[in-house]
């Protein structure tokens, strides 16, 4: 019988994406995907460490198949992703939780088969860690989740060093993929049915920087529009510092890149802002959304904010709150700063309580989300065009699906339409997802 295989991912898009990897690997590998954790023959975990939740998260799941492992002692549990990359982290695995096998890094997928080799031949735990990726691995096999759907990566790590963040330290330095692999497997995605590609970096718009020679991400962007069969361009994340008005002009003019801006902000106050070491001020902020404005009507605008980041005075969140009524996104993803070793800001001295980061949190969605409601509610009775993902979680009977500008939408139809494009009037704005009926 063949050996199933079942994946845990946490975090962002890129771990989203580098399980669809692993997945690859394994199924290359002979594996087949197990619908239940408990039929498994390897767990795998792909871990996140934005926040310190997220650990925790992770930990206490890897404690609980102690029972599992002891039932069945060739049962493989591995921990990989940015968990993993940070120091001493895999000496603290393999103390909190001796049933772990494997621990492999975020550069060293590609070593996976041979691990796993060698734990069934000498069944003994494997650790893989390389701390930085020396050279860009292409052709690996990939596994989507959906067939018509596609992450792609542009670039790989951060330069960044936002003093709260964690990820250059375990992504290791910002490196672009060549121009004409990306393309080339956009139209292999295109062929094999993909219609929406997710272009994936830390800071897309320093896209190709460092190639040589230099590739702009504007060319990017005008080499796979003229893809014939692609309908949709989508990319995460966009950094306010290297997104300009050449850039926001060049996509006004491409038809497949969704109006959907998602630029974060992280704090409205320049003192704060600055030191988040984000290289740019809460005015040059507001320049940039006015013109995306200008040049894209139709926009939607998203963003990121952290509340409580060392030295955050009431009148800096002030400063948040006051740009955030005043800028109108369409949606936040709102957090607590949470300290990461080995990060600057975790080092800064005047760290602010917990109580006062959780209330300033709360003041901050009530007013991002009666913003969001009321956005959403002008919307009221237009019909969107919407590509549908698939059925909505809690009804079976309920189909959920995106605009382009990236509006959750939910309504009942037929399971058929799954991965087409349809028309929906929407009849009920909520908060974070809009209600309507097929056209
Ligand atoms: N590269 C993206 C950028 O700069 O916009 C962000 C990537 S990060 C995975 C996603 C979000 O997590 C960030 O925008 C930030 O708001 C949040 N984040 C990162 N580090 C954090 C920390 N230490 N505490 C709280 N939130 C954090
Ligand atoms: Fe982290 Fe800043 Fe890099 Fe984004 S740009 S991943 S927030 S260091």
């Amino acid at each position: 019988m063949d050996k199933k295989y079942y994946i845990l991912t946490f975090g962002c898009q890129a771990n989203e994406r580098d399980s669809e990897t692993i997945a690859g690997i394994l199924e290359k590998m002979g594996y087949v995907f197990a619908a239940e954790l408990s039929q498994a023959d390897i767990i795998l975990f792909n871990t996140c460490c934005i926040r310190e939740k997220a650990e925790n998260k992770v930990l206490s799941q890897v404690g609980e198949l102690k029972d599992l492992k002891a039932e069945n002692p060739d049962l493989i549990i591995g921990i990989c992703g940015c968990m993993v990359q940070q120091e001493k982290v895999a000496e603290k695995i393999h103390q909190r939780a001796p049933h772990v096998d494997l621990i492999f890094g975020t550069h060293n997928l590609d070593q996976l088969p041979e691990l796993i080799k060698r734990i069934e031949e000498t069944k003994t735990p494997q650790t893989q860690i390389l701390s930085d990726l020396q050279e860009i691995r292409e052709g690996l096999p990939v596994i989507r989740g959906v067939p018509f759907k596609a992450r792609v990566n542009i670039t790989y790590g951060c330069n960044n060093f936002c003093t709260y963040c964690i990820v250059p330290y375990v992504r290791g330095r910002e490196k672009s993929r060549e121009l004409q692999y990306i393309v080339q497997e956009v139209k292999d995605l295109v062929a094999d049915g993909v219609v929406e590609v997710i272009l994936l970096g830390q800071n897309v718009n320093s896209y190709g920087k460092t190639l040589e020679p230099p590739v702009t991400f504007a060319h990017l962007l005008e080499q796979l529009n003229a893809i014939e069969g692609l309908k949709r361009i989508r990319y995460l994340t966009s950094h306010p510092r290297d997104f300009n008005v050449d850039l926001i002009k060049t996509i006004s003019g491409l038809a497949k890149v969704c109006p959907h801006f998602h630029l974060p902000l992280q704090s409205g106050s320049n003192q704060i802002l600055q030191k988040m070491n984000r290289g740019y001020t809460r005015e040059h902020y507001k320049e940039l959304v006015e013109t995306v404005r200008q040049y894209v009507p139709s926009a939607s605008i998203t963003t990121d904010i952290i509340v409580g980041f060392p030295g955050e005075t009431d009148k800096d969140f002030q400063d948040t709150i006051d740009l955030v009524e005043e800028l109108r996104f369409d949606s936040a993803f709102t957090f607590i700063y949470s300290a990461r070793t080995g990060t600057p800001a975790a080092k800064m001295s005047d760290q602010i309580p917990l109580t006062v980061k959780k209330t300033r949190l709360q003041q901050l969605m009530q007013v991002q989300n009666q913003i969001s409601l009321a956005i959403n509610y002008q919307l009221k009775g237009q019909v969107v065009k919407v590509l549908v993902d698939g059925c909505s979680k809690k009804d079976q009977e309920i189909l959920e699906g995106r605009t382009a500008t990236n509006k959750s939408i939910l309504f009942p139809g037929p399971k058929e339409l799954i991965g087409k494009f349809v028309e929906v009037e929407l009849t009920d704005p909520q908060t974070w997802i809009l209600k309507g009926k097929l056209i």
